[in-house]
């Protein structure tokens, strides 16, 4: 897939912007605070019509102004989308083709990214929040329905957690939780069961990439931590059946029952499940090095182009903002050759020379200077 046009009114601190990028290399330079981030998230809004730095739709409207709007022209399997993000401080419509639309998730499996932000560089060092966000948006960018169900998860979780917040130790019963159990249960375990589907195909990509990387030096390999007792490694787990999981999973809401009603909130379910990484059989997070973590990462990026690819037949769209300096020579040229020809690929950056040379004279060059940005 790619995008043929991307237009902006009011978005951060692009007043007007009109961009028909190549379809292969697009990069943004400029210095600190100019926009580069301003226009990749722009783009980025288009993959579930939020952004990944703020949930508050005010802050991506240009200061004093009332509303910003992001149109993105995509072109997938030789079909052109229009794509249309309107934003006020109450609302935000979207339009596909002219078309209104509810709900802002139908946009899910239209615009298809891989990104790699400067925050992810601590997707194995950071919280489990931001693993489950992670795998919980790959599958969704595949499987739009998963999203849904996700949905509905944290709609049954919430109730549920309500409950057990307001009630006192003489006026609970435990009727009152079962009929949410059932539910949470039914959705959790379908959760579950499509994180260990995906993710065992992307820790086969994941350690391709990572042998790659690391001149075969070391094997990476990927464990889906879950509280409510799978102790299989991903080669078995990902074969369990529904009612397998579901099973566990009734177990577990058994057993954490008294625990729940002192600490009067959620104790078994995907919402506490983690992923964790593992170097020839060390954890990664534990006692990788900082440059070991970083090329972990970057294995499971690779991992996610291939995976969207196989998913949907179709390349996503790369998106890098400021990591080159991050990426030595070698690991940048391997991401930068894997996307070449295939998926096309915007990046951003402060200083053009961290791009390797013979990938910098393939590139299309926009500078970007307080919020107005120029092709060169
Ligand atoms: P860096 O190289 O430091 O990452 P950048 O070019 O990526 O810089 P952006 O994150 O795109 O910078 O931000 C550019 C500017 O946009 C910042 O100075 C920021 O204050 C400004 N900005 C953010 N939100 C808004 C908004 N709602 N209205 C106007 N300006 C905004
Ligand atoms: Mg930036």
């Amino acid at each position: 897939m790619r995008i043929s046009k991307i237009s902006c009114r009011n978005f951060r601190n692009i007043t007007r912007a009109e961009i028909e990028p190549v379809a292969t290399l697009n990069v943004f330079i400029g210095s600190n605070a100019q926009g580069k981030t301003n226009i990749l998230e722009s783009i980025y809004m288009f993959v579930a019509g939020r952004s990944f730095r703020t949930t508050k739709k005010e802050d991506l409207i240009k200061f004093s102004s009332d509303s910003t709007e992001v149109n993105l022209e995509l072109i997938k399997k030789n079909i052109t989308y229009q794509l249309y993000l309107h934003i006020d401080e109450n609302t935000k419509t979207l339009t596909i083709d002219g078309v209104n639309r509810k709900r802002i998730s139908d946009l899910l499996g239209y615009l298809n990214i891989v990104s790699f932000f400067p925050h992810d560089l601590s997707l194995v060092s950071g919280s489990p929040r931001m693993r489950r966000e992670f795998i919980d948006l790959e599958i969704s960018q595949v499987v739009p329905a998963y999203y849904k169900l996700c949905q509905n998860y944290n709609r049954v979780l919430k109730q549920r957690n309500l409950i057990l917040k307001n009630a006192s130790s003489q006026s609970f019963s435990r009727s009152m939780l079962s009929s949410f159990d059932d539910q949470m249960i039914d959705l959790g375990s379908r959760i579950i069961q499509k994180r260990l589907e995906m993710l065992y195909k992307l820790s086969i990509l994941a350690k391709l990439s990572h042998r790659q990387l690391t001149d075969a030096q070391e094997n990476l390999t990927m464990k889906y931590v879950s509280n409510i007792g799978i102790e299989e490694s991903l080669s078995q787990a990902h074969k369990m059946s529904k009612d397998q999981i579901t099973d566990l999973y009734a177990k577990k809401v058994q057993q954490v029952q008294e625990k729940e009603r002192y600490r009067k909130t959620s104790l078994a379910g995907p919402h506490l499940d983690d992923i964790s990484f593992f170097i020839n059989n060390y954890d990664v997070r534990r006692f990788g090095s900082q440059g070991q973590q970083r090329t972990t990462v970057l294995a499971l990026k690779l991992a996610e182009l291939q995976f969207m690819k196989s998913e949907t037949g179709d390349m996503p769209i790369l998106v890098l903002d400021d990591v080159l300096s991050e990426l030595d020579r070698k690991r940048q040229t391997m991401l930068l050759e894997t996307a070449a020809g295939q998926a096309q690929t915007f990046v951003a950056t402060t200083d053009i020379s961290l791009l390797v040379a013979d990938i910098r004279q393939k590139s299309t060059i926009y500078v970007v200077e307080n919020g107005v940005i120029t092709k060169q």
